[in-house]
């Protein structure tokens, strides 16, 4: 008998629907309802636990559940070593020292002495420590971004992205403790379904950051085109009824599209596709 894997999951908030999104990209097959703990995937011997993102290393850490996906800072704070398996792409954010507009510091090495509210503060004793900058943390679970205001600290240690929070609450940002994304980490407890079920993931992301590129061109264009787009290893060319027209298709990065289009127009290129990719395993 196999053992079912078990992969624990955010059950709400910002990593929730990335995460759904990304294993049913990976091929999973499941129904996610709003009260349940636990979801069979239908075609995999594979049971997600919907917990909060919080919870996900001590659960991974402890082995209730053999993987889990949560983020870097999360990981940070718990403290474990679980094995990061796959960088996600999404959940990007930067966990970022700031202070009040008006306030006198300027670099996070000028914090001594100072009081410092987050909702990280083991990530953030051990980041000042590290540095031997002697600060107070103040543990907070929520609101870290107004604490300032009701003199609960001199500077906070929060989550940003854009920084659009910071600003609307009037603090600037003044230095970067870690960066963060979303990850799969595992327990250590390696298999082959855990390998497995890491392949079919990695496979998603690395298919996110692609587009199959596909079109036709004069014969006699095909080298010059085959220049502009190495592919993965070589395009793939073949030529069409009559031989003049050739078909190439090619894997290239979804950032590049947008230079090579006009590139390729100018090379000869003729009814040219672009089309997402769903898995690609190098
Ligand atoms: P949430 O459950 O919505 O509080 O967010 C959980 C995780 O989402 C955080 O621990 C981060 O790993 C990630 N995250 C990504 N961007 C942000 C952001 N701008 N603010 C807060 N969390 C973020």
């Amino acid at each position: 008998m196999t053992e079912t894997l078990r992969l624990a999951v955010p059950n709400k908030g910002r990593l929730k629907t990335p995460t759904t999104e990304l294993l049913s990209a990976a091929g999973l097959s499941f129904e996610v309802t709003e009260r349940a703990l636990s979801v069979t995937v239908d075609n995999a011997d594979i049971d997600l636990l919907f917990v909060r993102t919080e919870d996900v290393p001590e659960l991974v850490s402890d082995g209730v559940a053999d993987l889990g996906i949560t983020g870097i800072d999360l990981l940070s704070e718990y403290g474990t070593d679980l094995e990061i398996l796959v960088e996600l792409d999404y959940g990007r954010c930067r966990l970022a020292a700031a202070v009040p507009n008006a306030s006198d510091l300027s670099k996070i090495d000028e914090f001594a002495g100072r009081r410092i509210a987050t909702a990280h503060p083991a990530v953030t004793s051990r980041f000042f420590a590290g540095r031997d900058i002697d600060v107070t943390v103040v543990p907070l679970r929520g609101s870290v971004e107004v604490s300032t205001k009701l003199g609960v600290a001199d500077g906070i240690v929060d989550l940003v992205s854009s920084g659009s929070t910071l600003r609307v609450n009037g603090l600037r940002e003044v230095g970067t403790l870690l960066e963060s994304e979303a990850v799969l980490v595992s327990g250590g407890r390696g298999n082959g379904a855990v390998q497995r079920l890491a392949t079919a993931i990695r496979s998603v992301v690395a298919a996110r950051r692609k587009r199959y590129l596909l079109l036709n061109a004069p014969s006699g264009a095909v080298d010059a085109i085959a220049a502009v787009i190495p592919g993965l290893s070589a395009p793939t060319v073949m030529p069409l009824a009559g031989g003049e027209m050739s078909a190439i298709h090619s894997v290239v990065d979804a950032d590049e599209v947008w230079h090579l289009l006009p590139r390729l127009e100018e090379a000869g290129g003729r009814g040219i596709l672009v089309l997402p990719i769903e898995q690609l395993i190098p």
